[in-house]
């Protein structure tokens, strides 16, 4: 008899099964995912009313885990009181990191950059007082988050930068300090030279899988909802770029992805 291993199972570092998008069936939706080779996902949060609604869902599903933050866009909403508030959720057992937060300059109406450096800079506070992993959005702003980054990397953070959108020279910095790049659907896409890359130069011991679900679905599908299912898309691009097999990707970055959020394999 052939002995038939059985299928390597996806983590899904970062997800927003909290959204809208999937009101309609998202209990279906989740329930479903355990027979199509998804193991583990993180759900990342945007502000205080997601990180609550992150911890939830990781209540409801064993499979489940939670990162609460507040995300630069809505770095309005940071004052003393929110850390207050983010410090004793991220107490909860399911927490297992503080994200997303960061920096986004793409939007001219995005908070300002003084609110934005000033709500990361404290969240980054925070997860040093945890002692949890970190989370990082970043867009449109690599030289600040390479700054911030650094001085957090001296005091002994650890940070999955996601969806990394910058030069393949700046990951390999980031590699350097013992960080995790976030790599997701837009590596299946024609026009991502950048990333693809980066993806090459980068040692697949350093990447973490991720939707950013339900944004940034891969190829066949881009453009609509996403889902962890699809991930399997994003682990066939980057065995491909890196001449491996596609199982080999998935359990690796299992494997990575247990390291950054600190779970036991
Ligand atoms: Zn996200």
């Amino acid at each position: 008899m052939i002995w038939k291993k059985e299928r390597e199972l996806i983590f899904d570092t970062h997800t927003h099964y909290d959204d809208k998008q999937y009101d309609e069936d998202r209990d279906e939706l989740l329930t479903a995912l355990k027979d199509k080779g998804v193991g583990m996902l993180v759900n990342n949060s945007y502000n205080i009313a997601s990180s609550k609604e992150s911890i939830g869902l990781a209540r409801r599903y064993p499979f489940i885990r939670a990162a609460v933050g507040i995300h630069p866009e809505n770095a309005d909403e940071y004052d003393k009181g929110s850390i207050d508030v983010l410090r004793e959720l991220a107490k909860e057992r399911e927490v297992l990191a503080i994200g997303e937060i960061g920096l986004d300059y793409h939007f001219d109406d995005n908070p300002s950059k003084d609110i934005q450096l000033e709500c990361f800079r404290a969240q980054l506070d925070l997860a040093l007082e945890m002692d949890m992993p970190v989370v990082i959005h970043s867009r449109d702003a690599a030289a600040d988050t390479m700054d911030i980054l650094k001085d957090a990397y001296t005091k002994g953070l650890i940070c999955d930068v996601h969806c990394y959108s910058y030069s393949p020279e700046q990951a390999l910095e980031y590699v350097k300090m013992g960080f995790y790049i976030g790599v997701g659907g837009v590596v299946t896409f024609k026009n991502s030279k950048k990333l693809k890359e980066t993806v090459r130069q980068i040692p697949l011991q350093r990447i973490l899988l991720e939707t950013d679900c339900p944004y940034m679905a891969p190829v066949p599908f881009r453009g609509s909802r996403n889902s962890s299912e699809l991930l399997s898309y994003v682990a066939e691009e980057i065995a491909a770029i890196k001449g491996v097999d596609k199982e080999e990707v998935i359990r690796v970055t299992y494997d990575n992805a247990c390291d950054f959020y600190r779970i036991e394999k």
